[in-house]
């Protein structure tokens, strides 16, 4: 007997087959459904939120800033469930620092807390009449103005919405003031310091008057194949915690870092000029382990927990208590700016999570200012009177304030890089940036890779989507360009593929977990038997999906180089002293790349493509 589309729907499992979308304009909430010929080709989390975008992209130009730019929610159909890391959720909007297409991924449980409610996703458009937050319990959606949040902290206002709701276990992802004054990088944090940092979604939730998103969520999570999730959940919980690193990476978490690419050569120091920091022990792993270290953070169902959890028992800085350092921030906030004491760090990173700042955006952009005063091209009047020698900590605080709240150089610099080179043009040389998001932190001239990735990018200089500088240097250099143009292309398939599942790529970038578990849980979760190729081939359908939201924006192979600096400036100590990239093996690998998309030479998806995502999939 054939059976209706939704008898059909009941057979699977992985979704709701719901999206909350929000009209702040209207103050009304109803769930849109989707499909299973949806779900298949978007998979969820950055997907949904890509398709969402570019269907509101075809009702007309969208401001960053406007009531009608789109905030998607969207944590993906394994988010949420008993398998290794599935805690992610992405963020996903036009971004107000680049003003094309971007996202920013979030740990901790936020997102595992909106499926359990009983939503796919949550969209919102429209603006609040006053500041507010939006309180999902289970299916119920409503507006709640409250004007006491107004200037807080983002940790701050964690806790007033829990006791405002008597509600200690809810979820909350909130903006800081940074997002409330609009500040182009600000992020949105929950879980007392997991961030979806990058791409300024917390200045589009300014935008909107939305303080933030509490969730309370009692749902069971829909299965298809119980036994075969957990028989494949439980192998891989294993294989992670027999790995030889395992220990090592809860001890440390991304930290590790920095005593490797130190040694590499490829540390981002004194404003990316350098690649080898003199004081890299002093804000290393083990400088944290032995002084400041006193717990560790997971997000959701994570055993490998790589948030640290920090406190300064002494000094100018005593009892500042941070959720990190991470290695982008200790780098972003510590070799970058000439800064050699972990406790500074420490406050920098904790001012920044209460402000709602992105610290890799921040600490490039203070980098920027301190070589500018260096060599002349700032005077003390543009300056502001801040005195921005290297590691100058009590100037770098300050600076910090200023952005968040927009107060006289901070109202430049909270405009992003974009905002800085059009008024003081003179910085574009020493600014290193894509497509207007700073480059994060792993320098890129002697891996012509890394800069492709960093180039094609998507979002922008971010190292999440190609972060292949490692393999190149155990290659080496002479390795063909036609395989270098292949490993960018798989890293910017498969780690997007993560955003699209709703986990965490750790396990795999840190602990070799096989990427090919994926396609098992998605499988058993869904009930659409599905292999990692027919995956990856929804992922790079996706990166064709974004290339051309960011195509309406204006965005083509101009737009596709590495920052400046990369072909110009050479670094004077380290491993690779003397080197930079040439320009015109970089216009070699890009036409490689192209080839390899699909893309016509100019950077275009081809139209016929694009086309395919005209789909109407949605109800509405
Ligand atoms: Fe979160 Fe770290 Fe686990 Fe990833 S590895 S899910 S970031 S705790």
């Amino acid at each position: 007997m054939p059976t209706s589309k939704r008898e059909k729907r009941k057979i699977k499992g992985g979704y709701f087959w719901k999206i909350l979308w929000v009209d702040l304009d209207r103050e009304e909430a109803k769930p849109l459904e989707f499909d299973e010929a949806f779900a298949s080709k978007y998979i969820g989390g950055r997907g949904f939120g890509a398709k969402l975008l570019w269907d509101q992209l075809q009702k007309g130009t969208i401001d960053p800033l406007g009531p009608e730019n789109l905030l998607v929610i969207s944590p993906g159909p394994l988010a949420g469930l008993y398998l290794p890391a599935s805690g992610k959720t992405s963020f996903i909007s036009i971004s107000p620092e680049t003003g094309i297409y971007g996202d920013s991924s979030m740990g901790g449980s936020f997102g595992a807390e909106l499926r359990q409610a009983g939503f796919d996703a949550l969209a919102i458009s429209g603006e609040a009449k006053s500041l507010s937050y939006l309180w999902v319990d289970n299916e119920e959606a409503r507006v709640v103005p409250n004007a006491k949040l107004r200037e807080k902290g983002s940790l701050e206002t964690e806790g007033m919405i829990k006791e405002d709701l008597k509600d200690e276990h809810i979820k909350v992802a909130t903006i800081g003031p940074a997002g409330e004054n609009r500040v182009r990088f600000a992020c949105v944090t929950s879980d007392w310091g997991r961030n979806s940092g990058r791409t300024g979604i917390g200045a589009v939730m300014g935008s909107k008057n939305l303080k933030a998103i509490a969730v309370r969520g009692s749902k069971d999570l829909p299965v298809f194949d119980l036994s075969r999730l957990q028989k494949a959940s439980e192998a891989s919980f294993q294989s992670l915690r027999q790995n030889k690193n395992f220990a090592f990476w809860q001890e440390q978490g991304l930290m590790s870092v920095i005593d490797y690419v130190n040694e590499a050569g490829v540390m981002p120091t004194y404003n990316f000029r350098e690649g080898v920091f003199e004081h890299a022990k002093k804000i290393n792993g083990y400088e944290m382990l032995s002084k400041y270290k006193i717990g560790d953070t997971s997000c959701f169902a994570c055993p490998m927990a790589c948030g640290n959890v920090c406190l300064v028992k002494e000094g100018k800085y005593r009892g500042t208590v941070v959720e990190g350092p991470e290695y982008e921030t200790a780098c972003m906030f510590g070799s970058n700016i000439g800064v050699r004491n972990f406790a500074a760090i420490l406050k920098a990173n904790q001012l920044c999570d209460e402000l709602g700042i992105d610290t890799i955006t921040a600490g490039n952009l203070i980098g920027v200012l301190m070589e500018a005063q260096e060599t002349g091209l700032l005077t003390e009047k543009d300056l502001d009177g801040l005195n921005l020698k290297w590691g100058a900590e009590e100037a770098i605080l300050e600076t910090v304030h200023r952005i968040a709240h927009r107060k006289g150089i901070g109202n430049i610099l909270a405009e992003g890089s974009l905002g800085v080179m059009k008024q003081w043009p003179q910085l574009r040389p020493i600014i290193s940036q894509v497509k207007g998001l700073e480059q994060s932190a792993y320098d890129a001239r002697i891996a012509i890779s890394m800069a492709l990735g960093y180039a094609t990018s998507d979002i922008g200089a971010h190292h999440a989507r190609a972060w292949t500088i490692a393999k190149e240097l155990e290659m080496g250099m002479d390795w063909p360009l036609e395989k270098k143009a292949d490993l960018v292309i798989y890293h910017q398939t498969l780690r997007p593929l993560f955003d699209m599942l709703g986990v965490c790529r750790l396990p795999w970038i840190e602990l070799g977990f096989n990427e090919h578990q994926y396609a098992e849980f998605y499988s058993a979760v869904t009930g659409i038997e599905t292999t990692l190729d027919e995956l990856l081939q929804r992922s790079m359908d996706l990166y064709d999906l974004t290339r051309a939201i960011n195509m309406k924006f204006g965005i083509l192979r101009k737009d596709d180089y590495p920052p400046d600096r990369v072909f110009n400036v050479a670094m004077t100590e380290g491993p690779h002293a003397g080197k930079i990239l040439k320009r015109e093996d970089y216009d070699a690998i890009l036409d490689i790349y192209y080839q390899k998309r699909g893309w016509t030479k100019d950077g275009q998806v081809d139209k016929k493509k694009i086309a395919g995502f005209n789909d109407p999939l949605i109800s509405t």
